[in-house]
Formats: structure tokens, C-alpha cells, sequence
């Protein structure tokens, strides 16, 4: 029987990640917010989850019901949120998996009744506002207060938990403190309607830690669904130059094997067409070069560019589907086949790392 090797290997460090889930956590603590410890970047990883847990997170968060589904049968007792508005044809699931879920149709939100009544359960909902991201949630608000009511009143088996909104995932929105305010005024708007105040107002993900840190985030925001944020901690340091002190970006690291080394021309030698994914390539001519071929590829890890290799001087090249090809002229040692090389990782990455059957996942 083949057995897998131990390469390509993902190196997951759960004490650095359990360490920046409770900074993440306790800032928020600390102004009265909750988080909802989003897994589904790790997709959803059993270890790694019950690290949300263990941090204090109020909730665990996936977009994908296949990632919540296995967390009560590992131990997870936090109420579990389903955060991408569902599917109709998933409503039993996401009632019969989730306590909470987020949503923006109403047709979805009588399917969830229905099921919720035929499970005998009662199921929380999270109506969600677009405030100009353009990716899911209620365009017109008078539709959205209208569907909080009906929720309210007529939907029996549903309890309207709050609302919440999603920015920076698709418009690139910043979650600027008058933008926060819109969810607050529109729950306001929502609590009048049906005469109680809300229990939940979830004022987005990584991106609105940004006002946490600045102390502006509107007073009645009180979650917070983080992702990112907490498995890397790049974004807010790396683009947007706030500073995380005591955050680890390295709880996961990459190893890969070295299958090849050799000295070749830099330029690729024949006609030019296109490569194997079908796009045409500039490559550069820098002589002769040294190269190492590690054993993964963009079936493993989708985008080569990606990958931040951390052996000095080495620099990656490119990829096709099960190969990296990497310029090692200028590394120090002198790499050999067998030899193993470590790369740091960007969040899409560690999407597409943990979601691979190809790579072998080692907890610290
Ligand atoms: C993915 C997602 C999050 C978490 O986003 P991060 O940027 O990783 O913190 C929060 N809310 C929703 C609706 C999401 O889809």
C-alpha cells in the first residue's frame, strides 16, 4: 500500500496560535466585544478549533457546514455560527449543526423555520446589511427591518439574535467608524420596530479590529467574527501598519522536500507559448542560475507567489501543478537533494494548505 511521505508537511504551532487568539480575544474583551473565532481559514482543523475554544472565543465560525458539522463530536461546546448566508437547500443542516447562522433572504429564512420546527429547536439568526461591500446581506433596509419583524412575529421557531455586517471581503470597504455606525443605526432602526433591543450587533471581521485598536469602534458593536486576524495577524501589520504587538505570523509554516538541483539557463530555451495553466509568462534572462525543484505545487497551495521562502537568497520562481521551482544561486548552504526548505505563509495559503489531503499536517 503507498503510504503518504512525510513531505510536504505543514507545521502548525498551537501555542503561537492559541496565543494570538487570546490577545485578539482579551483586546475585545476589554471594550465589551465578543469574538466568534472564525476556523474556516484553517479549514476548520479539529485542533485548531478547539484552540478558539479553549481561548475564550463566545463562538465558533465557518462558512462551511462540513467544517462545523465534526466540532461537537470532538469536545467544542460554544455555540457554533454558520456564517455564510446559507444555501436553501442546506437549511435542515445549518439548524440541525448550527446555533446561529447569518442571513439575507427571506425565502432561506422560512426554509430555516420550517426545519427548525420539524427539529423541534429553536434556530438564532443574524440579519445581514450591505453597507456597500456588495457581497451578501440586505441592500434595501426597509426590506431588512421588514424581514426582522417578520422574523420576530411571525417565524416562531426562529429567534432574531441581531445583526451584523460584512466589509473588505469583496469591495475592499474599509470598516471606517461612521461605516459601523450604519449596522448600529439600522439595528436601531430594527429595535424600535419590534419593541426590544438586540442582543447581538456584529460589526464585521479582522478588518473592524482596526477600531478596536483605535478605540473608535461604535459604543453598541458588541461581536466580532475573526479570521484572519487571529490565524496570521499579516493584514492589519503589513498593510494597514498597525502594530500587533506579542502576535505570532508564523503559527503555520510550510516544509517541502528538494527533488531536484541544478544549474540551468534562467530563460526558458525554445519557441515561447504558454505555460501549463495557460497564460503566457515573462521570464527573466539571468544566465545560468542555480535551481531547486521542491516536491509541491499549485494543486497543493494555489499561487506560488504566495510563498514567502525562508532560506536566505532563495527566491521562487514559479510552479506548476506538483512543482515549485526556486532560484537557489545566491542560498549559502549548499542545497542537495532530500533537503528540506520552510516557507512562511499568506492566509490564502493556509486556505489551500490545510484543505489539501496532500499535505501532511504536524501540531507543536
Ligand atoms: C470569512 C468571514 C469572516 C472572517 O473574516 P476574517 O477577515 O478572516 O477575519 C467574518 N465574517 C464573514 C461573514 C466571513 O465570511
Amino acid at each position: 500500500m503507498y503510504k503518504k511521505p512525510g513531505y510536504p508537511k505543514l507545521v502548525i504551532d498551537l501555542n503561537k496560535l492559541r496565543n494570538n487568539i487570546e490577545r485578539v480575544q482579551s483586546m475585545c474583551a476589554d471594550r465589551g466585544v465578543e469574538i466568534a473565532g472564525v476556523i474556516k481559514g484553517c479549514s476548520g482543523l479539529i485542533p485548531c478549533a478547539q484552540q478558539f475554544e479553549r481561548a475564550g472565543c463566545s463562538y465558533i465560525a465557518s462558512s462551511r457546514l462540513e467544517q462545523l458539522q465534526p466540532l461537537r463530536e470532538n469536545g467544542i461546546q460554544a455555540p457554533l455560527m454558520m456564517v455564510r448566508v446559507p444555501m436553501l437547500s442546506e437549511a435542515a443542516d445549518v439548524v440541525r449543526i448550527c446555533d446561529y447562522s447569518l442571513n439575507s433572504e427571506v425565502s432561506v429564512l422560512k426554509e430555516l423555520n420550517v426545519q427548525a420546527r420539524l427539529q423541534d429547536r429553536e434556530h438564532n439568526v443574524i440579519l445581514m446589511a450591505d453597507c456597500g461591500d456588495l457581497r451578501e446581506g440586505f441592500w434595501d433596509k426597509d426590506e431588512m427591518v421588514d424581514a426582522a419583524e417578520m422574523v420576530e412575529n411571525d417565524l416562531r421557531n426562529l429567534h432574531l439574535a441581531g445583526v451584523g455586517v460584512n466589509v473588505g471581503c469583496y469591495g475592499s470597504v474599509l470598516a471606517t467608524p461612521e461605516k459601523l455606525q450604519e449596522l448600529v443605526d439600522i439595528a436601531e432602526r430594527i429595535e424600535e420596530r419590534i419593541g426590544r433591543e438586540l442582543e447581538i450587533i456584529s460589526g464585521g471581521a479582522t478588518s473592524s479590529l482596526m477600531r478596536v485598536m483605535d478605540g473608535n469602534l461604535p459604543e453598541r458593536i458588541n461581536m466580532l467574527r475573526v479570521g484572519e486576524g487571529i490565524l496570521l495577524a499579516y493584514d492589519l501589520p503589513n498593510l494597514y501598519g498597525y502594530e500587533m504587538e506579542d502576535m505570532y505570523q508564523d503559527a503555520f509554516v510550510l516544509r517541502a522536500e528538494v527533488i531536484e538541483v541544478k544549474d540551468k539557463p534562467s530563460h526558458p530555451v525554445g519557441e515561447i507559448g504558454f505555460d501549463a495553466f495557460g497564460h503566457r509568462i515573462e521570464y527573466e534572462d539571468r544566465g545560468i542560475r542555480r535551481r531547486a525543484l521542491v516536491g509541491i505545487g499549485k494543486c497543493d497551495y494555489g499561487d506560488p507567489s504566495e510563498l514567502l521562502c525562508r532560506e536566505k537568497g532563495a527566491e521562487v520562481l514559479g510552479a506548476s501543478s506538483d512543482h515549485t521551482i526556486l532560484d537557489v544561486q545566491d542560498v549559502k548552504r549548499s542545497l542537495k537533494v532530500g533537503d528540506i526548505i520552510e516557507f512562511d505563509v499568506k492566509y490564502a495559503t493556509i486556505v489551500y494548505l490545510t484543505n489539501s489531503p496532500n499535505i501532511e499536517k504536524v501540531y507543536i
